[in-house]
């Protein structure tokens, strides 16, 4: 099976972690601040602070910015659940807006959807494709809220050449296993903000800040969400690596741009020239063509070894958000529920891969064409 996205660990991954196993240290020393100092260096941020995985980062830049309860943050039901969770576990309410055709979500759909509320714009760069940032920032701006960027699928995605990390108040990494690199689980929130560094770093540590000697003292509520230092050596050595991958998921990314250029059952989505996408993942958007034979495609392509997949059921379709906030379809959203599917795309992919994936593709979207659907 090829997977839709992977790790890949490599030997001197494995020594670093190795090392750290041997040390002093397994948790709050030093490498959880080098790694700290890398991602703000390479994302060109002031802080960085990092956590023991995106969750738990949405979760500290949500409270770090006063959301709490009966607040709203405008956010995108595109994406993993977590990004609006976290604002339901501080007692908000995610507020969804309709997306694009590329899975951001429609910068023109957000001011009708502000209330005296509303606290925060958090937006998802969808696949690695960077968002409108600079018109959500306006936006924000306009209304004094501030923009958290969930960029899980994001490091290393750029806007004529400026990182994704340095445009939003604050944004948000994962490093989960598949996403563009990897500490096993592990995120991190970035910002220029000194006062948000400073709540991000008592979330994250019980609330705790020291005094002298033994003195401490908790000033504020907080959890147990640090990164282990093994983590951290790790996400060190990967961050190394990050351009190296992003290469390769690019050349795949064009190869396939190439083979299914002008096709007329399915498209791609396009990255401008003035932008570069992480590439985390590879969408297709299936045509309404092929909308009522999408479970038999899917099914097709998992047998013969392809690990494709649906990013994402809108989250307010989830039956926990149904309970919650009752049925509701926002259109484009719908459509592209029904027409994404995500392909193979990741380092650990050779071209020969990359061709076998195209290939398999075509057969399989051809052999279903002939049922067609009605729409
Ligand atoms: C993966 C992901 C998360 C959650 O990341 P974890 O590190 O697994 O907690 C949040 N938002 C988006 C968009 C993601 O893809």
């Amino acid at each position: 099976m090829i997977p839709y996205s992977t790790q890949l660990i490599e030997e001197d991954d494995i020594a670093a972690v190795t090392e750290v196993l041997k040390s002093s240290h397994l948790t709050q020393g030093a490498k959880v601040e080098e790694f700290e100092e890398a991602i703000a260096g390479y994302v060109g941020a002031r802080y960085c602070i990092v956590f023991n995985s995106a969750t738990s980062a949405l979760h500290a830049a949500y409270d770090a910015c006063g959301i709490g309860h009966g607040d709203e943050i405008i956010t995108t039901p595109i994406s993993f659940v977590a990004t609006s969770n976290m604002a339901i576990a501080l007692g908000a309410k995610p507020i969804f807006c309709d997306i694009k055709n590329d899975g951001n979500i429609d910068e023109n759909f957000i001011e009708a959807l502000i209330t005296p509320r509303t606290k925060a714009i958090v937006p998802v760069d969808f696949a690695g494709k960077p968002v409108a940032i600079k018109v959500l920032n306006s936006i924000a701006k306009k209304h004094g809220l501030k923009v958290i960027e969930d960029a899980s699928h994001a490091l290393g995605s750029s806007i004529n050449g400026e990182k994704i990390g340095s445009f939003a108040d604050m944004t948000v990494f994962s490093f989960h296993a598949i996403k563009p690199i990897t500490t096993g689980e592990g995120g991190a929130v970035v910002t220029d903000n000194e006062e948000f560094a400073r709540a991000l770093r008592l979330f994250r540590s019980h609330g705790i800040i020291k005094k002298q000697l033994w003195n401490s003292d908790m000033v504020s509520l907080g959890y147990n969400f640090r990164m282990t230092e093994f983590a951290a050596a790790l996400g060190l050595s990967q961050l190394k690596k990050l351009n190296r991958f992003i290469d390769i998921r690019e050349s795949i990314g064009h190869y396939y741009d190439e083979r299914f250029q002008g096709h007329n059952l399915f498209s791609t989505i396009p990255i401008d020239s003035s932008e570069q996408s992480a590439r985390h993942l590879y969408p297709l958007l299936l045509s309404p063509a092929l909308h009522c034979v999408k479970e038999d495609i899917f099914s097709e392509l998992q047998t013969r070894g392809l690990g494709v997949q649906v990013h994402y059921k809108p989250i307010y379709q989830n039956s926990f958000y149904k309970e919650l906030y009752g049925e509701m379809r926002l259109s484009n959203t719908e459509y592209f529920y029904r027409s994404e599917l995500s392909i193979p795309c990741h380092q650990k992919m050779t071209m020969e891969n990359a061709a076998h994936v195209a290939d398999t593709l075509l057969e399989v979207i051809e052999k279903y064409a002939y049922r067609g659907c009605s729409f």
